[in-house]
């Protein structure tokens, strides 16, 4: 069922708490160690591990999530974002400037836009990096 208006389908796996504030537009920046060619609809996966934020709480009330960083869904596709660009960090950088979610300690900033989050988790397993699998794509299918 695909074609080229429907090209297959990218996942990128990200730790919770960002997962959850990122499908719901509160964190527009994520910060990779690389660049990724792929642009437009990007599925964003909650991964099983869980990141390591003192501060998780507090960003979570703010984003209008009070329940606990262990409530939030994991091993699962929670919604979708466009990959509107990948911006190298460097002197004088604009999207540190822009957003406050940029993070100097990282090479690259992926900017994301038109985030929308799942009623419902799908769960399936991650991978690293930009990914695909058959499960996601049966997702991207079901959900055309
Ligand atoms: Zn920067």
């Amino acid at each position: 069922m695909r074609d080229q208006d429907n090209p297959e389908p990218r996942a990128l796996s990200v730790r919770q708490p960002w997962a959850q504030l990122i499908v719901q537009g509160a964190k527009d920046v994520e910060n990779r160690s690389r660049s990724t060619r792929h642009r437009g609809r990007l599925y964003i996966h909650a991964a099983t591990r869980l990141a390591c934020v003192p501060s998780a709480r507090e960003l979570l009330v703010k984003a209008h999530f009070p329940e606990g960083i262990s409530d939030l869904p994991r091993g699962a596709v929670i919604g979708t974002v466009d990959l509107i660009g990948c911006y190298p960090h460097g002197p004088d950088c604009v999207i540190c400037r822009v957003s406050p979610w940029a993070s100097e300690h990282y090479t690259w900033h992926w900017v994301l836009a038109h985030p929308v989050q799942f009623d419902a988790p799908a769960p399936m397993l991650g991978q690293m990096g930009v990914w695909s699998s058959a499960a996601l794509a049966e997702l991207s299918g079901s959900r055309v």
